[in-house]
C-alpha cells in the first residue's frame, strides 16, 4: 500500500484510535528514573505524529512535547560515522549482530573482541568516538537538525547534566572499550560526547521527519534535496530492523514489522520504507526499555493500515 492510496480521513482516524490504545496501556510501564531529570516525565503522556512523502502531516496527542532522544540518537550518529568515516571504518569498530542483552550490558561486551551492533550504549560509543576528530557536538546538533528538518532542536542541560551526575555505567563501558583498543579518545571526552547526543531535545515531529527521510532513501521528499547517502539510508534502516528494539527487535520485527529505534526517553522512530515516517513520544516504558504506548500504537497501525514489511 502507498500513502498516497491512504486518504487523509483514514490515516487521522487510524492515528487517534492508535494513541486511544497506547494511552490505555500506559499504566501498564514505569518512566525511566535512572537518569534523575527523566523520571519528572508524565507517565501518562502519548504523542504520535505521521509525515508522509508528499508533504503531509498527521498528529495525535501529545506530539509537540519536547523530550531527549536518549538511544533514538544512536541512529544520528551511526548515519553520520557512516557517511564520514565508512562503512568499513564503522564495522571495524561495531558489529551488526542483535545482542540479546541489556542496552547497558558490560558483561558480554567483556567476553568479544567488539560490541554487537551501533544501537546498544557499547556500540554508540565506539561509533562516536570515531567522530572526535572530525566533529563538535554543534556538528552533531546541526545534523540532527538538518535530518529531523527541525531548526528548533536543541540540548537539554538539564537531562544532560542528570546522566553526567549518574553514568558510571557508560563510563565502565567506555574504559572497557579503551582497554580493548575499540575507542582511542580520551574516555571523558567520549563520555561527554555521547551523553549531550543522548540529550538532544526532539518531538514525535521531528522524529517522524527524520523517518520520513530514512524511508526515502535519505533525500528531503519535500525539496529532493539528499541529506544522506542512499547507502546510510540503507544500512541505518537494516541495522534498526534486527537491532532498534534493543531485547525486544525479534518480537518487534514478527508482530509490527516497522524498521523502529526506541530511547528510554519515551521516543521511537519508525520507517515505514519508501511510504512514510512515524514519530512516538510515550515515556512510559516496558521491561525491555521500550515505549509501552508506543509498541501499542505502532501494532495497531501496523495491521490497520497493512505497514507491516512483509505485509
Ligand atoms: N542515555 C541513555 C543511557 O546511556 C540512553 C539509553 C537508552 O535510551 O536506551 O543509558
Amino acid at each position: 500500500m502507498n500513502s498516497d492510496q491512504l486518504s487523509d480521513q483514514r490515516l487521522q482516524e487510524a492515528l487517534k484510535t492508535a494513541y486511544l490504545r497506547g494511552k490505555e496501556v500506559t499504566g501498564k510501564g514505569a518512566v525511566a528514573t535512572y537518569i534523575p531529570e527523566l523520571g519528572k516525565a508524565r507517565p501518562e503522556a502519548v504523542g504520535l505524529c505521521i509525515t508522509t512523502k508528499d508533504g503531509k502531516v498527521y498528529k495525535a496527542g501529545d506530539s509537540n512535547i519536547r523530550f531527549t532522544m536518549q538511544s533514538v540518537s544512536k541512529l544520528l550518529s551511526l548515519a553520520m560515522a557512516l557517511e564520514i568515516r565508512g562503512y568499513d571504518t564503522v564495522f571495524e569498530h561495531v558489529g551488526m549482530e542483535p545482542s540479546g542483552v541489556a542496552f547497558n550490558s558490560i558483561v558480554e561486551l567483556d567476553t568479544r573482541t567488539k560490541p554487537h551492533n551501533p544501537l546498544i550504549n557499547a556500540g554508540a560509543i565506539a561509533v562516536e568516538s570515531l567522530l572526535i576528530e572530525y566533529k563538535q557536538f554543534e556538528d552533531m546538533l546541526n545534523f540532527a537538525r538538518t535530518v529531523c528538518l527541525d531548526p528548533e532542536i536543541t540540548l537539554n542541560r538539564q537531562v544532560y547534566n542528570s546522566e553526567m551526575a549518574t553514568c558510571d555505567r557508560n563510563r565502565a563501558i567506555a574504559y572497557l572499550l579503551k582497554s580493548k583498543n575499540v575507542i582511542h579518545t580520551n574516555v571523558d571526552t567520549s563520555i561527554e560526547l555521547y551523553t549531550k547526543i543522548c540529550s538532544i531535545n526532539v518531538s514525535a515531529e521531528s522524529l517522524a521527519n527524520f523517518a520520513m527521510v530514512l524511508a526515502n532513501g535519505g533525500v528531503n521528499p519535500l525539496n529532493g534535496e539528499r541529506l544522506l547517502k542512499e547507502s546510510t539510508a540503507q544500512t541505518v534502516k537494516a541495522i534498526m530492523f534486527t537491532c532498534g528494539m534493543y531485547d525486544g527487535s525479534g518480537t518487534f520485527a514478527v508482530e509490527v514489522g516497522i524498521p523502529t529505534k526506541s530511547g528510554v526517553g519515551g521516543g521511537l522512530l519508525s520507517v515505514v520504507d519508501g511510504k512514510m515516517g512515524i514519530g512516538v513520544y510515550g515515556p512510559s516504558l516496558d521491561e525491555n526499555g521500550n515505549s509501552i504506548a508506543g509498541i501499542t500504537a505502532l501494532k495497531y497501525l501496523s495491521k490497520e493500515l497493512g505497514l507491516h514489511m512483509f505485509a
